[in-house]
Order: C-alpha cells, then sequence, then structure tokens
C-alpha cells in the first residue's frame, strides 16, 4: 500500500472531496490532483451551495442515493466548527404555487433536525400568497471558502498539486495505480460522453445585510444570505447552452423574480455577476472502467447538486477502489 499512486482528475468540489476521502482511507498513498485550473478558476467556486438535493437527483436507486446524501449531510456538518471551512448552519423557506410535491424532499424530510409545512402565516409572508411551502434547516457550503480549505488541507497532509490539462487517459499509462476522473463537464470530451450536457445558470451577488435566512421558490429564484451582507440571487437553468457571458436578460429577469419574492431586495445594489455551467448527465457515473492498463474510477455528471453530494459520491468512489485493493495483492 506504500507504494501507491494515486491521480485525481479535476479539483472542482468533487474532485476535492475525493482527495480528502483518498487521504483518510489509504494514509500512505501518493496522491497528485491534476488539473489546469484551481479555486476561483473552477464552476464550483462560484455556487452558493445550498444542501438540497433534487428529489430526482443521479436517476439511481433512491436508497443508493439517500445513503450518498446523508453521508454528505453529516461529512459537512461535522466541519462547521473548523475555522474556515466555508460550512455553517442556515435555514429558510421554499414555495410553490404548482404543487404540493414540489416543496416536499424525500432525502430531505428526514434528515434535516427541521423540515416542516409553512403555516398560514408563512405562505403569505412579504404579502405573497403562496399555495404551498416547506420551511427547513440546512447546511450552506461556501465553496470560495471551502475550495481554498479542502486543497489546504490536502497539500498539508503530503497531497501533490499538479497544474495540467489531460487530454487522453493514455497520457496516464504507467504513471498511477488508479486514476479518479472528477473533471466535470471535462468527461464530455475526454470520456467521448455525449450523455454529459451543460445547464448554464447565472448568479448575482448584491449587498443585503437584513436578509438572514433563504427563500426558493419553484421558478428557479432564489435568495441566500452569503457573509458580509452578500446575498445570492438566482437563476437561470438553460439547456446545452456554453454561454459564459453574462446576459443582461437573465440579469433583469434574475433580479425581478427575487423582487418579486423577497421585495426589500429592490434597495439592493449588484455586486457581481457570475456564470457557470451545471455538468448535468441524467444519471451521474459513478463506477469503475479500465482503459488499457489504466484502473479509471469515475465520478462526475452531479448536474446542480454536486456540492451537496460531492462527499458522499467521493466516499463511494474510494469505497469502490478499496473493495478492488482488498482483491488484488499487487497495490
Ligand atoms: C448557478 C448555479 C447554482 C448552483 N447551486 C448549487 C447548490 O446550491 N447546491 C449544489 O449542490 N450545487 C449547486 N450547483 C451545482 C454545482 O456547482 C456543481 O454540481 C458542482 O460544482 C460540480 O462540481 P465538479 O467538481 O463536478 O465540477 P467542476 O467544479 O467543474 O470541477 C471539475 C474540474 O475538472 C477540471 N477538468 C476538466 N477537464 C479536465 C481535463 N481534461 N484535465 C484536467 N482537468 C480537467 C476542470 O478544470 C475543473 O476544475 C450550482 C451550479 C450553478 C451553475
Amino acid at each position: 500500500m506504500s507504494n501507491l499512486e494515486v491521480a485525481v482528475l479535476g479539483a472542482g468540489i468533487v474532485g476535492l472531496n475525493t482527495v480528502l476521502q483518498i487521504q483518510e482511507h489509504f494514509a500512505n498513498a501518493k496522491i497528485t490532483l491534476i488539473d489546469d485550473k484551481f479555486n476561483n478558476e473552477t464552476l464550483s467556486y462560484g455556487p452558493a451551495g445550498i444542501f438540497r438535493p433534487g428529489t430526482q437527483f443521479g436517476g439511481l436507486p433512491v436508497d443508493f442515493v439517500k445513503q450518498l446524501v446523508e453521508y454528505s449531510y453529516y461529512y459537512y456538518k461535522n466541519l462547521i466548527p473548523l475555522s474556515n471551512s466555508g460550512i455553517s448552519q442556515i435555514s429558510g423557506y421554499l414555495f410553490s404555487n404548482t404543487a404540493e410535491s414540489i416543496v416536499k424532499n424525500r432525502f430531505l424530510e428526514n434528515l434535516l433536525p427541521v423540515y416542516r409545512h409553512a403555516n398560514t402565516e408563512e405562505l403569505h409572508l412579504f404579502n405573497n400568497s403562496w399555495k404551498f411551502g416547506s420551511y427547513f434547516e440546512t447546511l450552506l457550503t461556501q465553496c470560495s471558502l471551502f475550495l481554498p480549505w479542502a486543497l489546504n488541507r490536502f497539500e498539508e497532509y503530503g497531497g501533490i498539486k499538479k497544474k495540467q490539462r489531460i487530454n487522453n487517459f493514455r497520457d496516464l499509462e504507467g504513471k498511477f495505480d488508479v486514476v479518479f476522473n472528477c473533471t466535470g463537464i471535462g468527461s464530455k470530451d475526454l470520456c467521448n460522453d455525449r450523455h454529459v450536457i451543460p445547464i448554464r445558470g447565472q448568479l448575482l451577488k448584491v449587498y443585503a445585510p437584513w436578509i438572514k435566512k433563504f427563500y426558493y421558490n419553484d421558478l428557479d429564484t432564489f435568495v441566500i444570505p452569503l457573509r458580509e451582507g452578500l446575498v445570492g440571487l438566482g437563476t437561470c437553468k438553460q439547456y446545452e447552452s456554453y454561454n459564459m457571458k453574462i446576459d443582461k436578460h437573465d440579469t433583469a429577469s434574475i433580479f425581478e423574480r427575487c423582487v418579486d419574492l423577497v421585495p426589500s431586495i429592490a434597495n439592493s445594489k449588484i455586486i457581481s455577476e457570475w456564470v457557470g455551467l451545471r455538468p448535468y448527465r441524467h444519471i451521474f457515473r459513478l463506477e469503475m472502467e479500465n482503459i488499457a492498463k489504466i484502473k479509471i474510477i469515475h465520478n462526475y455528471g452531479h448536474g446542480g447538486y454536486g456540492i451537496t453530494t460531492a462527499p458522499g459520491t467521493a466516499h463511494h468512489a474510494v469505497k469502490l477502489f478499496r473493495k478492488y485493493h482488498l482483491n488484488n495483492s499487487k497495490l
């Protein structure tokens, strides 16, 4: 085990959770994290990171996804006391005028300390008149803190960071015993995987220190308090759009929808804007594959829920490798 050479491709939230899991389970492994982008250059750095998986997340059996979600929740929760990990508790509302099923979440209802129906007064919050609503206490992972924290921790424990783009897995042949592929949207080309598609999203940050709770509705609209008085406003979901430019029409639509949801936002100033492409795959890929003589463990395609589910999927990916490792004396 002491000579185990491991590569992890991708330094987003999935890759960073993966390197930390490997360090925990293979203390003597030599781990190289390979990416040509780190921290604020990655997609994962931008979003607000509310812990809330979509109820259809992953397209995999519900019990399996439940395990991944539960693992992630407790993993993040344990990091709250660590300074600069970027994890905190947050509470707020999800509203809908469409269907009650939208405000329910089978992964969260029995997991979170509080997940309840919104009462009549809450359904009329800010002079709105919602038909359905839920109130819950969950976690917020601010990746602008979590990613640097995780990267520092990885390096402190002997991990190696390498700035490189990998265009073919075969370039890694003979160099590593196993390669974890956490390249998100990059897997479209790297694995020639036509099932990976971008879902474009745009976010605004405003200064609104009076907002203390999150507010979501079913029109892809949310208002999420971050740190230092900043509040994240979102979003849009545009399938197969690769447009990385800020779109002024999206900006106007997001701001208007957020003001409808929480009218006091109208008095806030836009501080910054951001665009990201969610790495969507109808079934996210979490499996082992042999390419030539290389053992690859794929972990990509988390769509709009990668921050929420990364610890759980990373844990499962490492479990796959541990199982293989136990059955192979060489490693
Ligand atoms: C507007 C918006 C809001 C969101 N809100 C939330 C939320 O509230 N909660 C939530 O859970 N999720 C949310 N998400 C989704 C979340 O951001 C993603 O699911 C997550 O960041 C994906 O992480 P990743 O590590 O797979 O991808 P990435 O962060 O993109 O990391 C992949 C890395 O792989 C590298 N790479 C790619 N190809 C190669 C290659 N060939 N060689 C080397 N390196 C390579 C890339 O440079 C990149 O750094 C949101 C997304 C958006 C756009």
